[in-house]
């Protein structure tokens, strides 16, 4: 295990911790929900901060649920990955 930073909440200075989250996103009325995802969240506003590099996995993985979504022509809903 890492330890994780101590870091501050950039909006508000408020302390962020260690969550698992879900995240919905939506493009072009196609909505994508990721679920058990690693990312620090502030107590006191509900900022989410992803760790480095890992706000690029999230965009991979969601550009890759969009592009199934649009191509299998499955967009009705909303489409829910888990990567716990
Ligand atoms: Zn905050």
């Amino acid at each position: 295990m890492k330890r994780s930073r101590n870091a501050k909440c950039s909006e508000c200075g408020g302390s962020v911790r260690r969550k698992t989250i879900d995240q919905e996103f939506e493009k072009e009325g196609v909505r994508v929900r990721l679920s058990g995802l690693q990312a620090s969240v502030c107590g006191r506003c509900g900022e989410v901060y992803f760790e480095p590099g890992g706000a690029q996995q999230v965009v991979e993985a969601v550009n890759s649920l969009f592009r199934l979504a649009f191509s299998e022509r499955q967009h009705k809903g909303t489409i829910t990955a888990a990567l716990s």
